[in-house]
């Protein structure tokens, strides 16, 4: 008897493992990863399902699933949690995969971490009954944690696993899970709440403004998650580096084609325009940096412009933009320039 887990490397499903563990069932782990995966260890969670598998002696294989979590993203059949996240779509995705995978492994059900009633969006009732219609899994995703307080599954009919011996936990205290997690010495557990930039309000923002005015790309993405941005116009935007990382690695995700700015005389960001840029907004661009620079307050700077990869350097003579002009480019703040939120 063998059991497919997904693992994400949170508290939640290294828990349900030990748990079919304890029944002396084999169990083997998938773990997937997206462009949005935030781990709380800052290495992605690929890394924290490496970390959980190790310590429980699993096999893991882990699947990039980026390309069709973009498109979740951009059209949710089952639509969006609080922000944008578009999580019982996602965990259809997941489940799908981990089904192929099943018959790959010769495992015979799946087990999740899921526990009822903790996520608003998908781990409600209903949201589970879709998930499990809907990845064609239907009796053969057990809930360790939670499936006391669930109709009982294929493997708990079946006599597999002992459905006494597995938990009622719902809700969204994390109590009991910590308390399991000292009752089995379990003392290191990473990404307690799961990491995914989804959830996060300011990235939903950025996300939503990117689907707004371009193509998503991998590429896009990245340069999401780095700097301050602006939405010049509806074909311009500015990312602006906020430490000396942040204009590295900007430097990195810069392509050919973009703006590249940087202040001449005194220390400051390095920035990157992308889009359309004309004489009018380029110097926009230039005001904005120079509102980041090590300056005294109202001081014209000089910033130096260049299209990526050799185009010829310009120097702008700005003026640091005010507070209030700035807060009305920011794309976390309403985009008033293009009127698109
Ligand atoms: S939080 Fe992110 S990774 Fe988790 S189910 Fe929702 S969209 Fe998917």
């Amino acid at each position: 008897m063998k059991a497919l887990a997904l693992l994400s490397g949170g508290l939640d499903s290294t828990l349900a493992i030990k748990v079919i563990l304890e029944h002396g069932i084999e169990v083997e782990a998938i773990s997937f990863v997206t462009p949005f995966c935030l781990c709380s260890r800052g290495r992605g969670c690929g890394h924290a399902a490496a970390s959980a598998s190790n310590a429980l002696g699993v096999e893991l294989s882990v699947f990039d699933i980026g390309a069709e979590a973009i498109e979740n993203v951009k059209q949710p059949k089952h639509g969006y949690g609080k922000n944008l996240n578009p999580c019982i779509d996602c965990r259809i995705l997941m489940h799908r995969k981990a089904k192929a995978y099943m018959k790959e492994c010769h495992a015979s059900f799946i087990i999740t971490g899921e526990v009822l009633g903790q996520r608003p969006k998908s781990q409600h009732r209903t949201a589970l009954g879709t998930i499990e219609r809907e990845s064609g899994l239907e009796g053969l995703i057990l809930r360790p944690l939670s499936a006391g307080l669930l109709p009982p599954t294929i493997p708990e009919k079946s006599g597999w696993v002992d459905r006494a011996k597995l938990l009622a936990i719902s809700g969204r205290s994390r109590k009991p899970q910590i308390a399991l997690a000292e009752q089995y010495g379990l003392a290191d557990y990473p990404c307690p709440a799961g990491g995914c930039l989804l959830t996060d309000p300011e990235f939903s923002q950025r996300m939503r403004d990117l689907m707004t005015h371009s193509e998503v790309t991998l590429d896009e993405i990245r340069l999401l998650k780095v700097g301050r941005h602006f939405r010049l116009t509806r074909g311009a935007k500015i990312v602006v580096g906020r430490n000396e990382q942040e204009n590295m690695r900007l430097t990195e995700l810069a392509t050919p084609s973009d703006l590249c700015y940087e202040p001449v005389d005194v220390p400051g960001p390095t920035a990157v325009g992308r889009g359309e840029f004309d004489g009018g907004t380029t110097e926009i661009g230039a005001r904005i940096v120079a509102r980041y620079c090590d300056k005294t307050a109202d001081d014209c700077l000089r910033i130096a412009v260049r299209r990526l990869p050799d185009g010829d350097e310009q120097v702008i003579t700005a003026r640091p933009m005010d507070e209030k002009a700035i807060d009305a480019l920011r794309i976390q703040s309403v985009c008033r320039t293009s009127g698109c939120r």
